[in-house]
């Protein structure tokens, strides 16, 4: 600020104390000390008053450096603050945290077994990549996220994520692709600690246990292979069990899930240790009794074939995201 403009009344004064505003009031036609011109006294009274509000303008530079440095504090401590209140909020500061940083995970593996690559068409291997990918984020997103395998990823499955989905599994942190079948161990002690989830299984889930492997299997199948994950489960001696939805939540018919649900209720129980939230928030309610699908209703009204009548109160399975398995339309 040069010293004409302290002097200069106007905006670029605006709250510069002025201690001594009678001193702005030019004196009229004051006599002039001798032998001095009206141009040197001028610059003199400026001077003058210029050190006259030295003071003041050093207080007010003091008063505006300590606003800004408070004003940099509290947005310093603001941005803490909101980094530590997003955490497990879901926002996009929190993915961008994971991203380089992911959550400690729960000493617990869910591993996806996709041994059933010549049993499904291709619209239905398409469908099971969908709902891996969507198991992956979800077990990104999660408050809790678990250990995440993914066994017999190899056939027209890893195709798909080689070739559309452009090999973008291959830099996916927190989970592991193996192209191989997982393997049974030999001690019983260890096999205890497997279990093989299955609608068909004559077992109830209760609760997630740590140090356990909880199988889901890897197949979309539109109802077409009953029993099929459970006879493998058998054959393996592995225990099975299945969730328990009917405990829970009304649903009609079969309770045959989706692959990338069954997952996403586990993930739910292991952050709120609820089996009736989980199931509320991941199935949607329209899944739930009281929905009629077009297709059931068409159903009751006689418009579809005898065969689908086993299916009786289940959806169709779409793409990826959903949900109740597992009819052919
Ligand atoms: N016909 C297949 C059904 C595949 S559904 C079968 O034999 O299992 C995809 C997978 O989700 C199943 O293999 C099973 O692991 C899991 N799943 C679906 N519904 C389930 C339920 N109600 N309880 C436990 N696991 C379930």
């Amino acid at each position: 600020m040069t010293d004409e403009a302290v002097d200069r009344p106007g905006p670029t004064t605006v709250g510069i104390p002025s201690p001594q505003a009678s001193s702005n009031a030019e004196p009229k036609r004051a006599p002039l000390p001798e032998g001095m011109s009206r141009n040197a006294w001028k610059r003199e009274q400026k001077k003058q008053k210029w050190l006259e509000q030295k003071d003041a303008r050093n207080k007010y530079k003091k008063e505006k450096k300590k606003q800004k440095k408070q004003l940099q504090n509290s947005k310093d401590e603001g941005s803490e603050k909101l980094e530590v209140g997003i955490v497990g909020l879901g926002s996009g500061e929190l993915v961008k945290r994971r991203k380089n940083d992911m959550l400690q995970p729960a000493p617990i593996t869910i591993l996806i077994d996709c041994g059933f690559d010549d049993l499904m068409t291709e619209k239905e291997s398409l469908s099971l990549s969908s709902q891996i990918t969507r198991c992956y984020s979800e077990n990104r997103r999660a408050v809790v996220p678990v250990n995440l395998r993914v066994s017999s990823f190899n056939g027209s499955l890893q195709e798909r994520f080689d070739s559309a989905l452009k090999q973008q599994y291959k830099y996916w942190k927190g989970i592991l692709f193996s192209p191989i079948e997982y393997e049974v161990p030999e001690s019983d002690e260890e096999r205890s600690r497997i279990i093989y989830l299955s609608s068909d299984s004559d077992e109830t889930l209760t609760e997630l246990e740590d140090n356990k492997t909880y199988i889901v299997g890897g197949i979309v199948d539109k109802g077409r292979y009953k029993s099929l994950c459970l006879n493998k489960a058998n054959s393996q001696k592995i225990k099975t069990a299945k969730l328990p939805i009917s405990e829970f939540i009304n649903i009609s018919g079969r309770k045959v899930l989706t692959t990338n649900h069954v997952v996403e209720i586990m993930l739910k129980w292991i952050e709120l240790r609820d089996w009736k939230s989980a199931f509320e928030i991941v199935i949607p309610p329209r899944k739930q009794e009281g929905f009629e699908s077009a297709r059931l209703k068409r159903k009751r009204e006689g418009d579809v074939q005898t065969e689908d009548l086993e299916n009786d109160g289940v959806d169709e399975q779409k793409d990826g995201e959903t949900s109740m398995v597992a009819v052919d339309d």
